[in-house]
Order: C-alpha cells, then sequence, then structure tokens
C-alpha cells in the first residue's frame, strides 16, 4: 500500500508559533461581504493547512488510533464530496449507492471471515461510539421482549418507551457487564437511558488484570439478578489503553452459553480489533487470533473503518444478527414517501440513526478492491511488527518500563502486543512530563494516559504508512534522548 501517496511531513504537530499566527488570521465574525471562492481558498490554504497537525500524514502520530486515509480512499473521499449522493432509501434504479454499500459491508464481513447471511444487520456508521449506541439500542429492545416472553406477555421499548416496556415485562433494572471498557460505551449507554451507573465491570484479579471477564462472578451475577434484571454483556474486543482483549474461544464460548440461558445480549466492541480476525493462523498471531476469534458467537459487534481500515473520518461499522430487531428500534415510521421499492437491500434509514447520510462505504469499498484482503494482512502485519519493536525495546531499556505490569508478573510475552504499546518512565519526575517531552520534539505523537492512577504513555499503531524500519529508527532517537536529558538533569 504505498502507491501513489504524497510525501509524509517531517512534523506531527504544527510548531507553536504557526498555531499562534493562524490563530490570528482566524475569521471570528461574518465577513459582510463575502471574499470570494478565490481569497477563502488562499485563506484556508496559508493560515489553516500549515496548522493542523498531521495525525493522518504522517505514520509517526500515534497518539489515540486515528488510522490514516489510503490514496485509494483519499480518492473514493473526493469523489463521495463532488457527488453528494445521499444514501437513505434504497432507490436501485436512480442511483447504485445503496448497492454500492452492500457489496462494500458483505466484502467487509467476508474479510473478517463473518457470514453475511447471519449478520443481516449490516450499516455504515459515523464510529464506533455511534456503532456501540447501535448495539445497546438493539440490546435493549431485544432483552425486554425476550424477559416480557418468558413471562408469557409482550413488550418493546420500540414502541412503548423504556418505562412502560420494562413494567410491563417485569424488569426493574438494565446492566451492562463488562470489563474495562472504552468511554464510549458509558457515553452510549447515557444516550440511551441506561445511565453511566449501568456499566458494571467484572474482571479477573481486580486491578491486577482489569482486561479479562471473571467468569465465576459474571455467572454469579447473572444467577442472582433473577427474572427481574435484564443484561447486557459487553466484550471489550482489544481494549484501547492496552489492546489486549477480554476473551479468548472458550470465554466466548462460555459468554455465548451463558448470553442465552440469560436472555442477555451479547455486543462486542471492536472497535480495531475486528482486524485482528484477518491475520494469518502461525505462533506469533496466536494470542490476537483467539481473542478476536469466535466473535461469530456475539449478537453484535461494533467497529471502526476510519483506524485500521484506513479511510478518512468519519467511518464506523456495525453489525448484528438481528435485523428484524433493527428495523423495529430504527424504523422511521410514518413516512410512506420513504419506503423503498425493493426489498433486497434494506434502506439504510431504517436500520441506523441517520436519515440523511453520506456515501461513506465508497472509500471502504475502494480500499477493498484496491489492496484486497493480501494488502490488509500486509499493512496489519506491519504495523504489528513496529509495535513489537518499540515494545522491546521499552521492554529492554533502564529508562522505561513496558505496562500493563501484566507482562512484569508473567515476563514480557510478544505475541499479547497489538498494535498499542503502554509504557512509562521509570523516573517519577521524568514520567510526570514524559508525553510533553516526547511531543515537544514534534517528530512522533504518543497519548498521554493512566495506568493504575499513575501517568503513562501509549504508542498506537495505525496509519497505512507505517515502516518498521524508518519509523522505530525515529522512535528510537526520541526516546533515548528524552531519557537522556532527565539523566542529564539530575546529574
Ligand atoms: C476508538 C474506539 C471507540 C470509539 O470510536 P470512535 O470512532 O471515536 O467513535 C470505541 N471503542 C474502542 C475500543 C475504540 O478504540
Amino acid at each position: 500500500m504505498d502507491k501513489g501517496a504524497a510525501a509524509a511531513p517531517e512534523h506531527v504537530l504544527p510548531s507553536p508559533s504557526q498555531i499562534t499566527q493562524s490563530l490570528n488570521n482566524l475569521h471570528k465574525q461574518l465577513p459582510p461581504r463575502g471574499l470570494g471562492f478565490e481569497a477563502a481558498k488562499q485563506h484556508l490554504k496559508q493560515d489553516m493547512a500549515p496548522a493542523l497537525n498531521a495525525n493522518s500524514q504522517s505514520s509517526r502520530y500515534y497518539g489515540f488510533v486515528t488510522g490514516g486515509a489510503t490514496p485509494a480512499a483519499i480518492f473514493a473521499d473526493n469523489m463521495v464530496t463532488e457527488y453528494d449522493q445521499n444514501v437513505q432509501v434504497h432507490l436501485p434504479e436512480e442511483t447504485i449507492a445503496t448497492d454500492v454499500e452492500a457489496a462494500a459491508l458483505d466484502m467487509v464481513c467476508e474479510l473478517v471471515r463473518l457470514d453475511p447471511t447471519v449478520w443481516k444487520h449490516r450499516t455504515f456508521t459515523t464510529g464506533a461510539t455511534a456503532s456501540n449506541i447501535l448495539g445497546l439500542a438493539c440490546a435493549r429492545e431485544h432483552i425486554i421482549k425476550t424477559a416480557a416472553a418468558r413471562r408469557g406477555v409482550t413488550a418493546d421499548v420500540s414502541s412503548q418507551g423504556l418505562f412502560a416496556a420494562m413494567r410491563a415485562a417485569g424488569i426493574h433494572n438494565i446492566r451492562i457487564l463488562t470489563t474495562t471498557p472504552h468511554s464510549s460505551l458509558k457515553k452510549a449507554a447515557s444516550i440511551l437511558g441506561l445511565g453511566h451507573d449501568s456499566v458494571n465491570t467484572m474482571c479477573e484479579h481486580g486491578v491486577n488484570n482489569p482486561y479479562t471477564f471473571d467468569m465465576a462472578q459474571l455467572e454469579e451475577a447473572l444467577q442472582t439478578g433473577g427474572r427481574n434484571i435484564a443484561t447486557i454483556i459487553s466484550v471489550s474486543c482489544s481494549e484501547v489503553n492496552s489492546g489486549l482483549f477480554a476473551t479468548d474461544a472458550n470465554l466466548m464460548l462460555r459468554l455465548r452459553t451463558l448470553a442465552t440461558r440469560h436472555g442477555a445480549w451479547l455486543h462486542v466492541d471492536a472497535a480495531f480489533g475486528l482486524l485482528a480476525r484477518i491475520l494469518p493462523s502461525n505462533a506469533e498471531y496466536e494470542y490476537l487470533k483467539d481473542g478476536a476469534g469466535e466473535l461469530h458467537l456475539a449478537d453484535s459487534i461494533a467497529a471502526d473503518a476510519h483506524k485500521l481500515f484506513n479511510v478518512p473520518y468519519d467511518c464506523g461499522i456495525f453489525l448484528s444478527k438481528h435485523l428484524d430487531t433493527a428495523t423495529a428500534v430504527f424504523q422511521n415510521p410514518g413516512a410512506p414517501y420513504l419506503n423503498a421499492p425493493d426489498g433486497t437491500v434494506p434502506s439504510p434509514l431504517n436500520i441506523g440513526i441517520e436519515n440523511s447520510r453520506r456515501f461513506r462505504a465508497l472509500p471502504v469499498y475502494a480500499n477493498l478492491v484496491a489492496y484486497g484482503r493480501d494488502g490488509f494482512v500486509e499493512m496489519l502485519e506491519r504495523q504489528i511488527e513496529l509495535a513489537r519493536e518499540i515494545a522491546a525495546y521499552i521492554d529492554a531499556s533502564d529508562a522505561y518500563r513496558l505496562l500493563p505490569s501484566k507482562y512484569h508478573e508473567e515476563g514480557y510475552n510478544e505475541q499479547t502486543i497489538f498494535i498499542i504499546v503502554l509504557f512509562k518512565a521509570v523516573n517519577s519526575d521524568l514520567n510526570a512530563e514524559l508525553k510533553q517531552k516526547i511531543n515537544a520534539t514534534r517528530k512522533i505523537y504518543v497519548s498521554g494516559t493512566t495506568w493504575q492512577g499513575e501517568s503513562a504513555c501509549r504508542f498506537a499503531i495505525s496509519n497505512w504508512r507505517s515502516s518498521v524500519q524508518q519509523d522505530f529508527e525515529v522512535i528510537k532517537e526520541v526516546l533515548d534522548g528524552v531519557a537522556a536529558s532527565s539523566v542529564n538533569r539530575i546529574a
């Protein structure tokens, strides 16, 4: 994946003086008479472009999990803008847009080996946050309906609303059981009227291993919850801070059995973990393959396309097995003029949040067609190799410590590294300003985070441009330099 890309910029961040200058030139008041397109264009080029960060354009921006944008995806995205399709109703005789979306979603399923005839509810969203909202909304509908049916009554949230449906189903409480979740799960819970407090973590060994389910605790919670509590189980399939996976094949199977027995919904947040499924089956990737291997047992999966799929913002993916539930929740009622003429492709407006929608399928389609399975595998293996190279360097260094402490209890195991490397400086003064010092070089960018109450930093390797040799050289130079600066100051 290196055909036709523009050269990557030297710095990952604009200089502080450039930001000040650009801010000074920002128009903050509406001009009574427009400047005209040419002048506006000059303004954007001169004042905006140099004051933006290179989160997508540089392979050495390792903050968040930002991903990049391939040449094929950028070309397609510009076409999306130019043609400005509104992809909400399937209009097969008027535009091919919904058929392209359906084909892209079929190919996504094929890429990650999920059967599209089973995963009938497939749609593009604005990101994994929106996909988590879809997942919890479908879950909420399903578990209340199931609880009602088990009592021989009927209830559904989509028509009655949450309160009446819960009362009818005899449900007092809805809870979401998970291990360390992404913050967006609580946000989704809040939006859907379940509340942040409904998200409960059930982790093995408490704080030392907040990534794996404590099955005994989970099982007991489900037993004692009885018939008055409805449950959504949410699996963090590669947690954003550590890259670790909440389950393995065996745990997924046990979660599925428990969920079915107790009428719970099994949701997976696989924002970037989903692509671990495309890795070849060999010893190097056993942990990752196992962590993402049994996702077909879930009811719904949230994923991002603007991360490891390397399309421009914004684009997420949502998959669920329950098309009927989706249609109940998202049906756009009482607008017969929006009904689609044929039912082969569901109209996107009836299975997701938006009515009017961007043609965000096209960059995904372009990437899949341009690079194929081998291109995606090659890209991901390169990213993992770089992450493992960084992890090995940190593990061997005296100045830095690889986190989580799991690695130090069990010894560093390179297999557990996916695309995230979490670490801190051994010297606590240095650690307190580690993120600032690294990012002030403007050569690389890392995210600041915390680990067990202490500051930490993390690399997230997610750009198609990643180059193991070149990038690692720069990373090593920066980390060595930052460590040496702290030694010199102390001496
Ligand atoms: C990034 C991320 C999200 C949120 O995704 P957005 O694309 O920012 O909406 C959710 N879950 C996980 C695990 C993530 O990494």
